[in-house]
């Protein structure tokens, strides 16, 4: 299998070195993995949220080094990177390009400056609504997979997290979705943090999975590592799970294009 959603200490609020993640990753059954630290951020930046622009090429020469150290491991360098909005596309696609990522994953973290997974900021789902926070995620969402800034799509219901639930009836618009990755040639993560979050469910969700199959989306997995211990935490589970919905394989990236799978 792979895991290629592992952070480091670079992002402010992961702990341990990237070795440490290195060496924990031999000991699961992974034959790849990547380290995909959060972006500076363009926009309403904060130590506690990502790396620094100075840190960024630290970043980068870390992980390259660690390749040449740990030949029997395929060690990739990936990035997360954050979609505000389409103003921000032509800054985000430039600073993208100065480096020499294996994938991009595209998140959406953000609606209006508010960090939607940060539990210190739990009032504004009362002052929004639990319907408009779910139908602003997906909108932007669909815009982040139509920005043809990404290879990837993160977590790609973590707007869950805290386990609120809508009122509506949300399965067109997650359906929508599905199809923009699918026409915009976009892979889709099965992440498993979402176990170990107060909602304690995969993201996506198996009926959300069920439709990536049916789409034909590619997908590949992602731990969302913040500690080392964390490195291919639950595949077991999602692996299980993915194949209940029909999925056979995980996409491998190498420069930014997929380059080969891994049966599950
Ligand atoms: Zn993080
Ligand atoms: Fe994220
Ligand atoms: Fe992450
Ligand atoms: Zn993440």
């Amino acid at each position: 299998m792979l895991d290629y959603h592992i952070h480091t200490t670079y992002c402010g609020h992961a702990s341990g070195e990237l070795e440490d993640y290195v060496r924990h990753a031999l000991t699961q059954p992974l034959q790849e993995i990547g380290f995909a630290d959060h972006l500076p951020m363009l926009k309403w930046a904060r130590p506690e949220y990502a790396m620094s622009f100075p840190q960024l090429p630290h970043y980068v020469q870390e992980v390259q080094q660690l390749r040449q150290r740990f030949p029997a491991l395929r060690i990739k360098l990936g990035i997360e990177a954050d979609y505000y909005s389409p103003a921000e596309e032509h800054e985000t696609e430039e600073l993208l390009r100065q480096y020499p990522f294996d994938y991009v994953y595209g998140s959406v973290h953000f609606l209006d400056g508010w960090a939607i997974d940060d539990p210190r900021n739990m009032h504004r789902w009362d002052e929004m609504g639990v319907d408009a926070v779910f139908e602003r995620y997906f909108h932007q969402l669909q815009q982040a997979a139509r920005s043809g800034l990404f290879d990837i799509i993160s977590h790609p219901d973590v707007v869950k997290k805290f386990g609120h639930r809508p009122g509506k009836d949300f399965s067109a618009l997650i359906e929508d979705t599905i199809k923009c990755c699918k026409e915009a040639n976009v892979a889709v993560e099965i992440n498993t943090s979402g176990l170990r979050k107060p909602v304690h469910e995969i993201y996506p969700a198996p009926q959300m999975i069920r439709l990536l199959h049916h789409y034909d989306v590619p997908i590949v997995f992602g731990s969302d590592a913040h500690s080392p211990e964390e490195v291919g935490k639950d595949f077991a589970f999602a692996r299980k799970t993915a194949k209940e919905c029909g999925m056979q394989e995980l996409v491998i990236f190498q420069q930014r294009t997929i380059d080969g799978a891994i049966p599950l």
